[in-house]
C-alpha cells in the first residue's frame, strides 16, 4: 500500500477515528508514521507503597479497601477511596471519571499508576492511571511508544494502527545518498521508522531518533539552501529615503528608545535606503521592543509611497499589532492607513480588504497567513515583516516577498539562538540584536515552588485580582486524558472555578479551540471582562496585556527553561510589579535546581544555554526546548551537533549536484521537489 493513502484504508480505522486523527493533524499514513512517540514507557517491577516517594512517578499494587466515596462540588464530581499493601495505604482522588465505580471492586487487587504526594503525613495520589495486574504485566519489560493524544483516541488505538501501517505500507525508499548514509553510519530509513516506534531496547531508538534527525535538518538546510539562491544578493525594488515622519514619531513617543533600538534603527534605515533588497533578522529578547521598530520601517514605507506588510502567525496578535497601530496612527496622525486580513473574517470582509489592498487604499497590511493566499494582490508591496517568525517558514516568507520583485524583508523572534546556530538555520539573513531592555521595567519577581503551595498561590491570586490585576494559569494539555499525572486546561478552569470567589471571572484558551473563539476570549481578557485566564502555551506568542501580573505555570518541569522565559514575558509589561510562579509538579530535586536558573536571570540566552547544560545530552523526551523551531523530532539546542553535521552535508551535496540530478541523488532530488512545493511542509 502506498503511504499517501488515506488513513481509513487500515483496517479497523473509520470515518469516526479518522476524525480523531485528524485533531492530530493525521490524515494519510505518511502523518501518522511520521507522528512519533513524545516519550516512551516503561512499565517497571511496583514498588512497595513505603518505598513510594513523594512527588516520583510510580506504580504500586494495592487493594481497594472500604467504598468509593463520591461528591459534587459545583459541577465537579470528586470520588475518593483507599488502597492497601501490606507495608502503607494511599487515598485516591478522582476528578468527574464516575466510570471508576464500575470497573473497581473491593477486596481486589490493581496497579495504580501516578505520582503520590505527602499531606499531612498521608500519601495521596490524584488521577492515578488504573491497570488490571494480568494487563500490567505483560506490558512489563519493553519500550512502550507514547503519543499525543486527544480525547476519544487511546494510545493502544495509535499504537495498533502504526503497526498495521507498517506491515501493509512500503516504506522502503531511502532518499538519503547512500555515501552520506555510509559516512555517518546512520540507520536505514525504513528500520529506524519502525524502531523510533517501536524500539527492542533503549540503544536502537537512539539510533533511529539520530537518523530522523539528520534527515529533519538535512532537508530542511538543502531547502534553506535552494531557497537562499533566490534571495541572495537581490537588487532593491524598493529604494528609499530618510523621511522626517519617522524622526518625528521616535521624538513624539512617551519614552525614548533605548541605545540597542537606536542601533538597529539605523541599521534598518541603512537597509531600506541601500541597493540591495533588506533580509535581516532582528532578534530580541521578550519586552525588549521589536514592535516599534516594525512600525517604524512600515511607517518609512509608506512615507516613500510604498505598500508594506506585517504577518503575525496568530490572529490574536494580528488584531493586536493592528489596534496598535491605529491608536498611534490617531494619536501621532501618522500617514498610515492599515487594513486587517484574517482567515476568520467573513467572505464579504475579505472581498473589501482584497479591494482596498489593490487599489492602494490601504497602505499598510496587517494579518495572518491569509496575507498569502492567492488571491490577495497588492498595488505596491515594498516591505514585507514577519513577527515571531519561527512560527512561520522559509516558505511562506517566500511567498509573500513573492508578492513583488526585490521586495524588503523584516523578521522578527524572540527566539533566542546563539549566533553560530543563526547563522545555520537563518543563513540567508543579515542578522540584528536588540540586546537591552527599556529602563523603566520592574524586575519580574519570581519564585519555583511544590504542588502544596498552590492554596497559597490561589489567594495571591485572589488578592492581585481584587487590587484590579489579570492573572495567567498556564497548563501544558488541553483535556482529561492526553498525559497522567499533567494538568490540563478544561480541568483546571472548572477545579479554579470552585475555588475562587464567585466574582473572579475565570475563562479559558487553548490551541484546540476555533480561531474566531480564541480571538473573542483573549479579546475580553484584553478589555479585562476577565480576570484569571487558564491557557496552554498558545498565550505565549507576542501578546501584551500590561494590566497582567501573575503568571503561574503548573508543571513547569515539563518545559524548557527558554519556553518559560518566553511565557514570563507575558507580565511585567506595565507599571505594577508582576510575580511568576513556577509550580514544580514532580517534586524532584533536579526539576528545582534547573528551574531556579530562571530566578538568578533575565536573559534569554544564557538561560538556553544553562538548561542545555543542566539537563545534559541524555534529556532526549519530555522536554522540548523550543516550541520555538519546531521540528518534529530534532531539537535545535539538544542536537546542535546533528545540525551542525547536516548542514555541511547539504553544502556538499548542493555544491557537487547543484540541481541534484546525478544518479545517486535521483532519490533525493525527487523527494526535495515534492518538498518545496508541499506548503504544509514549511509551518515550522
Ligand atoms: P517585544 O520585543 O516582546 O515584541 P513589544 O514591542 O511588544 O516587545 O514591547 C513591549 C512593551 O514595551 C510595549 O508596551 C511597548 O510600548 C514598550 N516599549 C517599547 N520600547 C520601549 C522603550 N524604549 N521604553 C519603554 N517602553 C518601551
Ligand atoms: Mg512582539
Amino acid at each position: 500500500m502506498d503511504t499517501r493513502e488515506n488513513i481509513t484504508s487500515l483496517k479497523g480505522v473509520g470515518e469516526k477515528t479518522a476524525k480523531l486523527f485528524a485533531k492530530l493533524n493525521i490524515q494519510n499514513i505518511e502523518e501518522l508514521l511520521h507522528n512519533y512517540p513524545r516519550d516512551y514507557e516503561t512499565f517497571s517491577q511496583p514498588t512497595l507503597i513505603q518505598d513510594a516517594v513523594s512527588g516520583e512517578f510510580c506504580s504500586i499494587r494495592a487493594c481497594l479497601v472500604g467504598n468509593i466515596t463520591a461528591k459534587k462540588v459545583r459541577n465537579l464530581t470528586i470520588l475518593n477511596f483507599t488502597v492497601k499493601d501490606t507495608s502503607g495505604e494511599v487515598f485516591m482522588t478522582y476528578f468527574n471519571t464516575p466510570y471508576i465505580k464500575n470497573i473497581l471492586k473491593k477486596g481486589y487487587f490493581y496497579i495504580f499508576r501516578g505520582i503520590p504526594q505527602n499531606k499531612n503525613g498521608k500519601l495521596i495520589m490524584e488521577q492515578a492511571k488504573i491497570y488490571k495486574p494480568e494487563e500490567y504485566f505483560k506490558l512489563m519489560g519493553v519500550l512502550q511508544p507514547k503519543y499525543s493524544l486527544t480525547a476519544g483516541l487511546t494510545n493502544h488505538m495509535v499504537a495498533k494502527s502504526v503497526k498495521q501501517a507498517l506491515t501493509v505500507c512500503d516504506v522502503e525508499n531511502d532518499y538519503l545518498p547512500e555515501w552520506i548514509r555510509q559516512e555517518l553510519q546512520l540507520a536505514p530509513y525504513r528500520q529506524a521508522i519502525e524502531e523510533i516506534h517501536f524500539p527492542p531496547d533503549y540503544e536502537r531508538m537512539l539510533e533511529s531518533r539520530k537518523r530522523l534527525v539528520f534527515d529533519e535538518f538535512f532537508i530542511f538546510l538543502l531547502a534553506l539552501r535552494k531557497c537562499k539562491e533566490h534571495r541572495a544578493d537581490l537588487e532593491s525594488g524598493y529604494p528609499m529615503m530618510e523621511v522626517a515622519s519617522t524622526r518625528r514619531l521616535i521624538e513624539a513617543l512617551p519614552y525614548s528608545l533605548t541605545g540597542a533600538q537606536n542601533k538597529v534603527w539605523q541599521e534598518i534605515q541603512k537597509d531600506l535606503m541601500g541597493k540591495k533588497a533588506m533580509n535581516r533578522l532582528i532578534q530580541g529578547d521578550v519586552g525588549s521592543g521589536k514592535t516599534i521598530l516594525a512600525f517604524l520601517a512600515l511607517l518609512m514605507c509608506v512615507a516613500n509611497g510604498y505598500q508594506g506588510a506585517m504577518m503575525a502567525p496568530t490572529e490574536v496578535l494580528a488584531g493586536q499589532h493592528y489596534e496598535t497601530m491605529r491608536r498611534l496612527t490617531e494619536k501621532y496622525r501618522l500617514p498610515f492607513s492599515p487594513a486587517l486580513l484574517t482567515g476568520s473574517m467573513t467572505a464579504k470582509e475579505k472581498r473589501q480588504t482584497y479591494e482596498e489592498i489593490k487599489s492602494g487604499k490601504a497602505n499598510v497590511i496587517i494579518g495572518t497567513h491569509a496575507l498569502i493566499q492567492e488571491k490577495v494582490e497588492y498595488k505596491q508591496l515594498a516591505l514585507v515583516v514577519t513577527d515571531e517568525q519561527h512560527r512561520f517558514g522559509v516558505r511562506q516568507r517566500e511567498r509573500l516577498a513573492g508578492k513583488g520583485e526585490g521586495v524588503h524583508v523584516m523578521v522578527m523572534s524572540a527566539t533566542p539562538i546563539p549566533r553560530t546556530l543563526a547563522l545555520i538555520l537563518y543563513g540567508d539573513l543579515d542578522i540584528s540584536l536588540v540586546d537591552e531592555l527599556p529602563a523603566d521595567r520592574l524586575p519580574i519577581k519570581n519564585c519555583v515552588v511544590g504542588t502544596q503551595y498552590r492554596e497559597k498561590a490561589y489567594r495571591f491570586i485572589e488578592k492581585e485580582v481584587g487590587m484590579g490585576h489579570q492573572v495567567y494559569v498556564i497548563c501544558p494539555m488541553v483535556e482529561e486524558g492526553e498525559t497522567d499525572g499533567v494538568e490540563n486546561v478544561i480541568s483546571y478552569t472548572e477545579k479554579l472555578k470552585s475555588i475562587l470567589p464567585e466574582r473572579i471571572q475565570v475563562s479559558y484558551l487553548h490551541g484546540k479551540m476555533r480561531p474566531a473563539d480564541k480571538n473573542k476570549i483573549m479579546e475580553e481578557y484584553a478589555a479585562h471582562n476577565i480576570d484569571v485566564l487558564v491557557s496552554t502555551t498558545v498565550i505565549e506568542v507576542g501578546i501584551n496585556v500590561p494590566n497582567a501580573t501573575v503568571m503561574m505555570v503548573e508543571n513547569a518541569e515539563r518545559f524548557g527553561l527558554a519556553q518559560l522565559h518566553q511565557l514570563r514575558g507575558r507580565v511585567g509589561r506595565g507599571e505594577h510589579q508582576s510575580y511568576c510562579i513556577f509550580i514544580n509538579g514532580s517534586g524532584k530535586k533536579q526539576n528545582f535546581d534547573r528551574l531556579e536558573i530562571l530566578n538568578h536571570s533575565n536573559d534569554g540566552f544564557y538561560i538556553a544555554g544553562e538548561d542545555l547544560r543542566l539537563r545534559g545530552p541524555g534529556d532526549l523526551f519530555g522536554i522540548r526546548q523550543s516550541g520555538l523551531m519546531d521540528f518534529k523530532l530534532g531539537d535545535i539546542y539538544q542536537d546542535t551537533d546533528v545540525l551542525k553535521t547536516a548542514a555541511g552535508y547539504a553544502d556538499k551535496v548542493l555544491e557537487e549536484d547543484a540541481g541534484l540530478e546525478k544518479p545517486e541523488n535521483e532519490v533525493l532530488g525527487k523527494y526535495m521537489e515534492n518538498v518545496l512545493n508541499s506548503v504544509d511542509f514549511w509551518t515550522i
